[in-house]
């Protein structure tokens, strides 16, 4: 939704089916009051979300407390891999606050040790050591510390660069900001650490050019020797854009780290538990990181977010160096442990495989018939349909974001990435999503691109 959203109702068309029903103008009129108390009290740069003011969540549908139902395909921003507001993790969460251990910081829990043995079991050897953090931006921030520290120990300190990808997202922090690959959103920093550098992602239609070549040769443009690389860290897939990477370009990244004794960092906060249709994103490039972060998916709703990876690396500093306030808070473990349970006994990699296969299909057809997408890509449930305009390779920004705010006002709840890949109509739905709902939302969305591209 763009920043100068007036909040002005308007009159929308009557939906009402099964998955969707709006019946208000939009905005909500009885909603002006809570988007005006945020607009007034909280810093502008919150503004630009659509607004729907959510009261309830459960499944793949949200609801506002006008009448309103949405068939979610943004998963809160790929939060609620389980699906919202259910039960199972309510019930593990009030449990755990019934027990009245709210939190305990530096002092061990049952349910943290029970948290750490389970997240582990489902990774396979060597990447056999955790630890819980907050937010996504943190596990970042910790996994370029362990490169770093790995880099000095193995090459002094010439050995401290990170390389990352261009358009890459991975986080908001000092540290994370520089690895990611927006330079827009690095602006404020002023002076920008040398040792973060950037390469293009071979996505095969914005950089054609998937060879590993280009990535040698970029470093090399860079004045950046592979001796002095400590660690690359990449998105498994590019949050804004949904792409992956030729896994053969993988493997030969893997090979290189190898060489030149740099860790591979596979950030996986999107991309874990299950979102790609397999548990995480890595495996579709059959090769190993060395260590990985995980956040969102992790508890479909508190927050708590992890740095996996190799012993040897994650224990390369001394006990009592690596603390945070709200490590392992109990409600947060209990919730994590309730989420993983279900995504695991529930089958939902499998459903998102599943439901990734058709999603893909309509993709597929829907861009056969609009010359005005240029790329349809991704894995199980996250897709993204890139608006370009016809013929030509350029972002259409203002088309996808017309796109997902008409769908959103006819109660197909999406969001516009952030950044160079804002051109991308993005696709993320909780898990349990089934066929019927997913063909209702794909029929929307053609609905959509039939409007606005017909300029009405
Ligand atoms: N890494 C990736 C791939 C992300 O998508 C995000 C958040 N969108 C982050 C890191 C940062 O996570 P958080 O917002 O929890 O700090």
């Amino acid at each position: 939704m763009p920043d100068d959203l007036s909040f002005t109702p308007r009159a929308v068309p009557r939906v009402e089916t099964a998955y969707r029903r709006i019946v208000t103008p939009f905005p909500v009129p009885e909603s002006l009051p809570i988007l005006q108390k945020l607009h007034q009290y909280e810093l502008r740069a919150m503004a630009g979300q659509p607004p729907v003011v959510w009261d309830r969540a459960e499944g793949f549908q949200v609801w506002d407390a006008w009448g309103n139902q949405w068939l979610d395909w943004s998963s809160g921003v790929l939060i609620t891999n389980a699906g919202h507001g259910r039960q199972e993790i309510a019930d593990a969460i009030t449990a755990q606050a019934q027990s009245h251990l709210l939190t305990t910081y530096c002092f061990p829990s049952a349910i943290r040790a029970e948290l750490c043995e389970r997240l582990v079991s489902l990774m396979p050897e060597p990447l056999k050591k955790i630890f819980l953090l907050t937010t996504g931006s943190e596990t970042v921030e910790f996994a370029v510390k362990v490169a770093r520290t790995h880099g000095l120990a193995a090459g002094g300190r010439q050995k401290n660069v990170i390389v990352s990808f261009e358009k890459a997202f991975h986080g908001r922090t000092l540290g994370s900001q520089q690895a990611g690959g927006i330079p827009a959103l690095k602006e404020w920093i002023g002076h920008l650490d040398p040792g973060f550098i950037q390469v293009p992602f071979p996505d095969g239609y914005w950089t054609e050019d998937t060879s590993f070549e280009l990535f040698t040769r970029t470093l090399a443009e860079r004045g950046v020797a592979p001796s002095q690389v400590c660690g690359v860290i990449m998105e498994t897939y590019q949050g804004g854009t949904a792409a992956f990477a030729p896994p053969a370009y993988i493997q030969t990244l893997r090979s290189w780290c190898d060489g030149q004794k740099a860790l591979l960092i596979f950030d996986e906060v999107q991309a874990g538990f299950g979102r790609t249709g397999t548990m995480w994103g890595f495996e579709h490039y059959d090769t190993l990181p060395d260590l990985t972060t995980w956040g969102k998916g992790i508890s479909s709703s508190l927050p708590i977010a992890a740095v996996v990876g190799r012993p040897e690396l994650m224990d390369l500093h001394a006990p009592g160096s690596a603390s945070s306030t709200h490590t392992g808070n109990p409600v947060c473990c209990a919730a994590a442990l309730a989420n993983v349970n279900l995504i695991v006994n529930e089958g939902l990699v499998e459903n998102s495989a599943r439901m990734g296969r058709f999603l893909m299909t309509e993709l597929h057809a829907l861009k056969a018939r609009f010359p005005q997408i240029g790329f349809v890509t991704g894995k199980g449930l996250v897709a993204g349909v890139a608006c370009v305009l016809p013929g030509h390779k350029q972002p259409d920004t203002e088309l996808a974001k017309a796109v997902v705010t008409r769908c959103v006002e006819k109660g197909l709840l999406m969001f516009n990435p952030v950044g160079p890949a804002g051109c991308t109509v993005k696709i993320c739905p909780p898990l349990t999503i089934t066929e019927d709902a997913l063909r209702e939302g794909c029929a929307v969305l053609a609905e959509a691109f039939t409007e606005i591209t017909a300029g009405n």
